[in-house]
């Protein structure tokens, strides 16, 4: 079964998830706050072709209108 990674963007805390591949991973909460604010970091078995679980792009906090990244750390947004 593949592990994910995710990243919870309400307190920033990483987490692996051992998910079947009938899990929903959409309903998967963080661990330690419970928000369901989270994204895939990836994915041991990459999906090819098949896009999903990260079809929100999120206006929260620390995007970068320079290099639309949210995690930059390049150009000191
Ligand atoms: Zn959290």
């Amino acid at each position: 079964m593949p592990i994910y990674e995710f990243i919870c963007s309400d307190c920033n805390k990483i987490f692996d998830k051992l998910c079947s591949l009938k899990d929903d991973l959409s309903k998967v909460r963080c661990e330690y706050c419970e928000s369901q604010n989270i994204r895939k970091k990836m994915s041991a078995f990459a999906t090819s072709g098949n896009h999903d679980g990260n079809d929100h792009e999120s206006h929260s906090g620390s995007s970068c209108s320079s290099c639309s990244s949210g995690s930059c750390s390049s150009c000191g947004h």
